[in-house]
């Protein structure tokens, strides 16, 4: 398929498209929750293809609050640069998406408004950028800019039956993104088709003279006839997924793609140096946020230095104060060797394991372990529950890898997603393989919003 941009182009549109679609996303977001402001500007790009951004990319007018009380009213003066470029491609911006508190979380229930299942209200949209995942779920003729530290795009576009892509680290700038860990955070794509993705990735990548760590210009389409099976993680998945994953093996084999099965141990210890450096780096990013240049202004400066800024740190939602007394405590020079020194040690050899096996073909995997909890079942789940099934997102997050989500299927009426993993810089060919997994494959969507 051509994908829905370009339909968009060819149909006929009102010249209030952008209007009327916001007011069935205002009437939709009542049950939904998958937006947290709405464009404030009628007069850009008023019929170009919408596209909503997640609420820690910043956009010029527009309340950009990460999701947290510390951001409330932040308007930002500028656009980010992955902003920047789709507008110049005249993309036309809707709004800006829910997500877990400044991206820390799995479920999207990290934050006052949890924004809910496009596919039933009571299930968890998956998160970080659970509005996005949303959003692309709703709308018809729509593509999300997200991000992802651990995951966050990949599991929500699973949840919600929409496609995901975390391109390599360093392919997209970062300049304008509210940071959550600096060596994982990536800006990426989530949309309804691959063709989409593809064409919204090519927008928004390239080098960019405010951001000095994005470098990685040359993006190549190098096909690969194996896909490596991790079988150290697919134990740990739930019996229901892994019969269903089975299918879908089956199925590439069937297009022409040899399985090979392999074990590796580190690949299934990658969630614990994951949360120890993501930790330890979202203590500091969130060290700026004291009331007085960044984030709530508590502007009560009669108080005493330690009062000031406890009182306006309390701000923070709960995860958050947890990363930052976890992230504070493993950094601490004592006991820095023990923990943080060692996770980066790991993380190079995951990076090691996953090139030699990336050169050979692509990793395939179920995107999330179990099946869609519901809101009220995930809310129970301790944290490191919860961290724990992250573990198919985070070995190619912690690595750079470029990665993408895609639905292969339909269980209890509730979409399941496989991702596929490339070698750095070879972003083409995994979003290649999606397009030609569409051929075989027709994905449902329980909503169109602003069809035509
Ligand atoms: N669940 C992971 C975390 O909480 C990943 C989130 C993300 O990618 N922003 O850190």
């Amino acid at each position: 398929m051509t994908g829905y941009i370009q339909e968009f182009k060819d149909k006929k549109k009102p010249s209030d498209y952008h209007a009327r679609l916001i007011s069935e996303l205002e009437d939709a977001n009542k049950t939904f929750r998958a937006f947290l402001a709405f464009k404030n500007d009628s007069k850009s790009n008023e019929d170009g293809m919408p596209f909503s951004v997640k609420s820690n990319i910043c956009v010029k007018g527009t309340e950009t609050s990460a999701a947290s009380k510390m951001l409330k009213g932040y308007i930002p003066p500028y656009n980010a640069t992955s902003v920047e470029r789709m507008l110049d491609k005249k993309f036309g911006f809707i709004g800006e998406t829910n997500m877990d508190e400044f991206g820390f979380g799995t479920f999207g229930i990290n934050c006052e408004t949890p924004a809910r299942n496009a596919f039933d209200e009571e299930y968890v949209a998956g998160g970080s950028s659970s509005g996005a995942a949303v959003a692309t779920a709703l709308i018809k003729y729509h593509v999300a800019l997200a991000e992802s530290t651990g995951g966050s795009i990949a599991t929500p576009a699973a949840l919600n039956g929409v496609v995901g892509f975390t391109p390599t680290y360093g392919a997209v700038s970062r300049y304008g993104l509210i940071d959550y860990a600096n060596s994982l955070d990536k800006i990426g794509v989530m949309a309804r088709s691959a063709h989409d993705v593809k064409e919204v990735f090519d927008t928004i990548r390239g080098r960019d003279e405010y951001d000095m760590t994005c470098v990685v210009e040359d993006i190549k389409a190098e096909k690969r006839d194996t896909l490596f099976v991790i079988d150290d993680l697919m134990k740990q998945a739930d019996e229901r997924i892994r019969d269903e994953f089975e299918k879908l093996l089956s199925k590439t084999e069937k297009m022409g793609y040899r399985i090979e099965r392999i074990n590796s141990d580190i690949l299934g210890k990658a969630v614990e140096p994951y949360y120890i450096i993501a930790m330890a780096e979202a203590s500091t990013t969130l060290a700026k946020y004291t009331g007085f240049k960044y984030g709530f202004q508590y502007k009560q400066f009669n108080k005493h230095y330690n009062e000031f800024f406890k009182d306006a740190r309390e701000n923070f939602g709960t995860e958050a104060k947890r990363r930052i007394i976890l992230g504070t405590f493993i950094r601490s020079a004592s006991i820095k060797d023990r923990y943080y020194s060692k996770a980066l040690m790991v993380r190079r050899m995951i990076i090691e394991e996953m090139n030699k096996i990336l050169k050979k073909g692509f990793i395939i995997s179920p995107t999330f372990p179990i099946m869609t909890p519901k809101i009220s079942e995930a809310s129970k789940l301790t944290p490191v529950q919860n961290y724990a099934l992250d573990l198919f997102t985070i070995p190619p997050n912690v690595g750079g890898f470029p990665h993408i989500s895609f639905p292969y299927s339909y269980m209890d009426g509730m979409p399941v997603g496989a991702q596929l993993i490339g070698e750095s810089a070879n972003d083409h060919a995994i979003i290649d393989f999606v397009s030609e997994w569409e051929k075989h494959f027709d994905y449902k969507f329980k909503h169109n919003l602003g069809a035509l």
